[in-house]
């Protein structure tokens, strides 16, 4: 029989998280204050971020880290997520590559997003927080804050892409029902939104600007802290949940990932997914090769620069060091709201610097391909994020055929996109199209980047 699922029962869940920033040759250059050029300690970002996120943030030393017990009983809600074989996939391709997939749209919210939720939350609570802030891309995001602010029993304000709003109305009604308070961005509510619309009054939104809006709200709120969904070392922290427990499914498999494939964002599903196996590359001489799949409209990793530059469009945030595309990027309207981002998280960005990964840059049109592909071999509808990560999986599975190899490749899927069906209705009618960005453009925005 072939075996199509494997599953870890709930006690075999891991209990800790693992950070590779402790096992990193080179470890990631530190966040600057943007006044001062001084690199930050924790307790600098105390004002913004639960204060144990902020020293998750800058942890070099401890490679593993305990899960709270009651982040691990809010985990057994959903977890663990199966790992996947995509037979009808391979056969799909007529690859001889054996392709895998950790399924992580499989709890409620529909992404991987609810497992950074959930300790952020728990942590606010823990020190008697009342209130979070946030931004949110496609929504997923929004929804895991708004879901586990409401089950630690604190106020959620969601700052959601204005684009995204209207792309994916549903996603605010999934956060007005756990309780959240939701307003699109930019929006005439925070200074930073003000100063957005003054001079462009029809900016469609993105998370940078999202980002300044929930910030600004945070800082002027007593009680109340920032939370962040992706690109911050914590967040990939608390996502390695992902990948421990593919390696131990892995393990049940008989083989080990040759490839290990994730959508990009800001990096904390890829690095979710892979670090838990880079570990392996850099500690045991183990050689399997990371891709991350970024929109090619919004190309960071594979053609923006190594800059200190800011997290948000207006210049709120500290200086990290990061691959950018200047924090005043505008990224095109594509449908894979959680991949309209500037910048990657400084952990990833020290990782391709150093080649311990690479990147691939995948048109919109190729990415619904490969959902579609996805849907009617699997049964599963893909986020349009996630296509990102099936369509590089099915051009390696694709070379494999070439080549004869017979190479194992896992990938993430990331999310579902069953609240993102207008976009699938627009690829069918064949009203989706590509975007590309040019160099002069990329040049222009780049200029945004403070010279320090
Ligand atoms: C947010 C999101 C992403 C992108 O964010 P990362 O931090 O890069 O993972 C990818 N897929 C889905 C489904 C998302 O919701």
């Amino acid at each position: 029989m072939k075996q199509k699922k494997f599953i870890l029962q709930e006690s075999e869940l891991p209990t800790q998280w693992y950070n590779i920033q402790a096992d990193m040759v080179n470890k990631p250059l530190p966040p600057l204050n943007p006044a001062t050029h001084e690199p930050l300690k924790a307790e600098d970002l105390f004002p913004i971020f639960a204060e144990e996120c902020c020293r998750q943030e800058l942890d070099q030393e401890h490679a593993w880290i305990d899960i709270p017990e009651e982040v691990q009983e809010k985990y057994r809600f959903y977890r663990s997520t199966p790992l996947v074989r995509a037979y009808e996939l391979e056969k799909a391709i007529d690859t001889p590559a054996h392709i895998y997939f950790k399924n992580e749209s499989t709890n409620p919210l529909g992404s991987h997003k609810v497992n950074s939720a959930i300790p952020q939350c728990y942590y606010c609570k823990k020190q008697g927080v009342t209130n979070v802030t946030t931004e949110t891309g496609a929504g997923q995001w929004g929804a895991a804050l708004a879901y586990a602010a409401k089950i630690f029993g604190i106020e959620a304000a969601v700052y959601q892409v204005k684009l995204t709003m209207q792309q994916k109305p549903y996603r605010s009604s999934i956060m007005r029902t756990f309780g959240a308070s939701v307003e699109g961005s930019p929006s005439m509510s925070t200074r930073a939104g003000k100063d957005i619309l003054t001079v462009d009054p029809t900016h469609p939104g993105s998370l940078g600007t999202a980002i300044s809006e929930a910030i600004e709200l945070a800082m002027s709120t007593p009680n109340c802290k920032y939370t962040l969904g992706s690109v911050l070392s914590h967040v990939t922290l608390h996502q390695s949940i992902i990948g421990l427990e593919a390696e131990k499914q892995m393990a049940m498999t008989g083989e080990y990932p040759d490839i290990i494939i994730g959508c990009f964002g800001g990096g904390s599903n890829f690095g979710g997914i892979s670090f838990p196996f880079m570990r392996h590359n850099i500690l045991d001489g183990y050689k399997t090769q990371f891709i991350a799949a970024e929109p090619n409209s919004c190309p960071k990793l594979t053609r923006g620069k190594f800059e200190y530059d800011f997290g948000d469009s207006s210049g709120y945030t500290p200086l990290l060091p990061m691959y950018t595309l200047g924090h005043k990027f505008k990224p095109a309207n594509i449908h894979a709201g959680g991949l309209r981002y500037h910048g990657a998280g400084t952990i990833v960005s020290q990782l391709l610097k150093d080649k311990m990964m690479s990147a691939v840059d995948i048109p919109q049109l190729e990415t619904f391909d490969a959902g579609i592909l996805f849907a009617r071999t699997e049964g599963i509808i893909p986020a349009p994020e996630s296509c990102h990560a099936i369509a590089a999986t099915i051009r390696e599975a694709k070379k494999c055929k070439e080549s004869g190899e017979e190479k194992v490749i896992l990938f993430n899927l990331s999310g579902h996109g069953l609240i993102d069906m207008p976009s699938y209705d627009q690829y069918i009618n064949g009203d989706l199209r590509n975007y590309t960005v040019t160099d002069e453009e990329i040049e222009g925005f780049l200029e945004s980047v403070p010279k320090i």
